[in-house]
């Protein structure tokens, strides 16, 4: 399959998403995981998980946080307890956090999220981390002057899922007031504002086909993300997605799999996260994402007492043990894949560097 990544059409990649037979399978899979070695080597970066506040002023019809479901108990951790999961995370060599929440646009909110992002930093700069900790923000669709200020106080990585590039689709798992467009808008925006951009999508969704998840292939490399987080879909009881009709948890996973291994494929430099999601339905399936082309593990590192709190779909693991113990659990898996972890090192991703460098010289040399 080498050489092939130009060769990729909607067809062909719907046909591969409808791949069964293990020898084709294995085939798919070589050829990712050979993709990610040659383009990336065998480290695999850690970026510690602190999903910060469960309050959120959206109503996504899939997710167990949305504003609707007032069977869950809210929570805001504190500037101190944020902090210290994040000197956790670099003591641990953890060169990077991913700061995770509910959406919410108020200016308290925002403060708190621009205080937080400048006290991880100035907290964890170390000999070890002379920068500090990378930080990767995720806290939904946010307006550009907000993105300007979350970028200066330090954060230089967001994730923003499109969910799914299928308009219908889209629209059936969103209420109303949150549309495709605004969401293409915020990526641009974060493209524009210096971010390295992360996007993905929910696979085994209700309706969807391999057409629309090639049509997410082809989205992810026309519109050149760095990283990518794509899970397949759980659904959450107290959600109205909660009895949705849905593959057997086998057949999602085979899917997220295929959706990981043919984007490496086709975006070769890029991170692409072995999801908690992949791991909820099956317990070896964050090491089974690596070996599919996924090269970033996100160990949760949620103060424990709210850990419970951020169920977005049922069967999240890793709620009930201690950091310690997760961690520990998650580096033996790594070394399982033959991989390795990189230690004390933001691991941003190679595509992003190159486009940061393209722009460094072509600011040194206006007229070249
Ligand atoms: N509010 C933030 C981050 C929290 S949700 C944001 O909008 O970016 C993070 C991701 O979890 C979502 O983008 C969605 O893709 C995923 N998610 C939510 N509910 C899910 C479910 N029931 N099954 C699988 N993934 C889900």
């Amino acid at each position: 399959m080498k050489g092939e990544a130009a060769g990729f059409d909607r067809s062909r990649l719907a046909d591969m998403l409808r791949t069964r037979e293990p020898e084709a399978l294995e085939e798919i899979r070589l050829a990712a995981e050979n993709a990610t070695l040659t383009a990336l080597g065998n480290r695999v970066y850690y970026r510690g998980l602190i999903e910060f506040s469960n309050v959120c002023s959206m109503n996504c019809l899939y997710c167990g946080i949305r504003r609707d479901n007032g069977k869950q108990r809210r929570y805001t951790a504190s500037l101190e307890q944020i902090l210290d999961a994040a000197e956790f995370c670099a003591r641990a060599g953890y060169g990077s956090v991913v700061l995770q929440s509910g959406e919410r646009t108020d200016p308290k909110f925002v403060d708190f999220v621009e205080e937080v992002v400048f006290a991880v930093k100035e907290r964890t700069s170390s000999p070890r981390l002379p920068n500090g900790l990378g930080i990767t923000l995720c806290v939904g669709e946010q307006p550009r002057h907000v993105l300007r200020r979350f970028r200066r106080a330090g954060a230089h990585r967001y994730l923003l899922r499109i969910e799914t590039t299928n308009q219908r689709l889209f629209r059936s798992i969103h209420p109303g007031g949150q549309s495709l467009e605004s969401r293409l808008e915020c990526l641009e925006a974060l493209r524009e504002e210096g971010f390295a951009v992360g996007t993905g999508v929910m696979i085994g969704l209700p309706g969807q086909t391999p057409e629309m998840l090639a049509d997410d292939l082809l989205f992810y490399r026309k519109h050149d993300f760095d990283m990518f987080g794509m899970g397949p879909f759980i659904p959450h009881p107290d959600t109205p997605m909660g009895s949705a009709q849905v593959a057997p948890p086998g057949e999602r996973v085979r899917l997220a799999l295929l959706m990981i291994g043919l984007t490496r494929l086709i975006t070769v430099d890029t991170n692409i996260a072995a999801t908690t999601a992949l791991q909820a339905l099956d317990p070896l399936g964050r090491e089974a994402g690596l070996t599919w082309g996924a090269n970033v593990i996100m160990p949760s590192l949620t103060p424990g007492e709210y850990r419970k709190d951020y169920l977005l779909y049922e069967g999240k693991p890793c709620t009930e043990e201690g950091r310690e113990d997760c961690m520990n659990r998650l580096r033996a898996g790594v070394e399982s894949t033959g991989r390795v972890v990189a230690d004390d090192d933001w691991g941003d991703p190679v595509h992003y560097l190159k486009r940061e460098e393209g722009k460094r010289r072509a600011w040194e040399r206006p007229d070249g």
